[in-house]
């Protein structure tokens, strides 16, 4: 017997295989193995002493999941499946183990003097004092890679302070294989009181798991609370076609999926894209891990984008944007790819 896995969510699963028809990399294999159901048994197995935790077959599985956790909601049972891979991932990629590849990332996400001082240089939002009890969470790479997120949600929720001294929520360290730091991380953040906002559904997920749901609100959310949306948009004298791809973590594990496709219905016509629900791809690291399985993931929605001739597509979630605002670009797709603060500061800024 190994104590990896918690023996409670371990033995929730009945076995029933629900999840096989809503997971990613089932879908592409068709082999049971890479299912939700096939990754517990290799757990059950690893948790019993009948294969070794560095198996390759459980670290080829620990590694091809993406976490996104679409199994999930529709477990009957209530499986906690992405706390399971946190904790295998926590066991497999420790130290050493870890992939090479993510370990810069790794350290940049855990040195919050670093991340403040490049997001400053990239002209992130500036920061202000908290004098009410909300603040905005500037997730770490959006800072540095995506500063016009960070700045975008500032000037849509103009009440809302940006405290100087926050670093990064941890998600990124949870979900591979550094969750007792990224716990701690996570509470750092969230030391001061009050709700925070966040803009990755990423970072809520992770954040409202280890501080509580009632501290973490939605970028989607907050503008609802907010009062009158501005719009709408218009593209060539007439609404703007936009759709939405989900943040898995944001709908699977917060359940939010409706707020994002009621601020967009304002700003313009909603178009519901086929399988918004289902991974990008991106999946934090996986698109640096795996990039070949992380495209082969995409494909079906460039497919559905293509025909789709959106003017917009909106994330809510930076490692989304990156994904797709390379793969709309490599596919020479007339949409662009925006985050929904961006969207809704151009709506702030006039029909056009
Ligand atoms: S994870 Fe849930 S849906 Fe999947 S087999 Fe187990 S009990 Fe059934
Ligand atoms: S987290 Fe996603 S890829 Fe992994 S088993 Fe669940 S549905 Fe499949």
């Amino acid at each position: 017997m190994t104590d990896v896995f918690d023996a409670d969510d371990l033995g929730t699963c009945i076995s029933c295989g629900f999840c096989l028809p809503s997971c990613p990399t089932y879908k592409l294999t068709g082999d049971e193995s890479s299912s939700p159901r096939g990754r517990i048994a290799l757990m059950r197995a690893v948790e019993g002493g009948e294969i070794d935790l560095f198996d390759p077959a459980a670290l080829e599985q620990g590694s091809f999941c993406l976490g996104c956790r679409a199994c999930e909601p529709v477990c009957p049972a209530g499986v906690p499946y992405g706390r399971l891979l946190e904790d295998l991932r926590d066991a497999q990629w420790k130290g050493r183990r870890r992939p090479m590849r993510i370990r810069p990332l790794l350290a940049f996400a855990a040195r919050e003097r670093l991340i403040r001082l490049v997001g400053r240089f990239r002209r992130h939002a500036r920061f202000t004092t908290p004098e009410t009890d909300t603040t905005l969470m500037l997730g770490c790479f959006e800072r540095v890679l995506l500063p016009g997120v960070s700045r975008a949600a500032a000037t849509t929720l103009p009440g809302v302070a940006i405290p100087l001294d926050q670093g990064c929520c941890g998600a990124l360290h949870a979900h591979n294989g550094e969750r007792a730091l990224g716990e701690q991380m996570a509470r750092r953040l969230a030391d001061r009181p009050g709700r925070i906002i966040s803009t990755a559904g990423g970072c809520s997920a992770h954040l409202a798991a280890v501080v509580g749901r009632d501290r973490v609100v939605d970028y989607s959310e907050a503008l609802l609370e907010d009062g009158p949306l501005p719009g709408p948009i218009l593209v060539d004298g007439r609404r703007a076609r936009i759709g939405l791809q989900d943040s898995c973590h944001l709908r699977n594990g917060l359940g939010i999926s409706e707020a994002p496709r009621r601020v967009i219905s304002a700003l313009g016509d909603y178009i519901e894209v086929p399988g918004a629900a289902d991974c990008c791809g991106a999946a934090g690291t996986y698109s640096l891990l795996r990039r070949r399985d992380s495209r082969r993931v995409l494909a079906p929605k460039m497919a559905e984008l293509s025909s789709l001739k959106l003017d917009f597509l909106v994330v809510v979630n930076p490692g989304c944007q990156r994904q797709l605002i390379t793969e709309v670009r490599r596919a020479r797709l007339r949409t662009r790819v925006l985050h929904l603060a961006e969207l809704v500061e151009m709506a702030q800024r006039g029909p056009r």
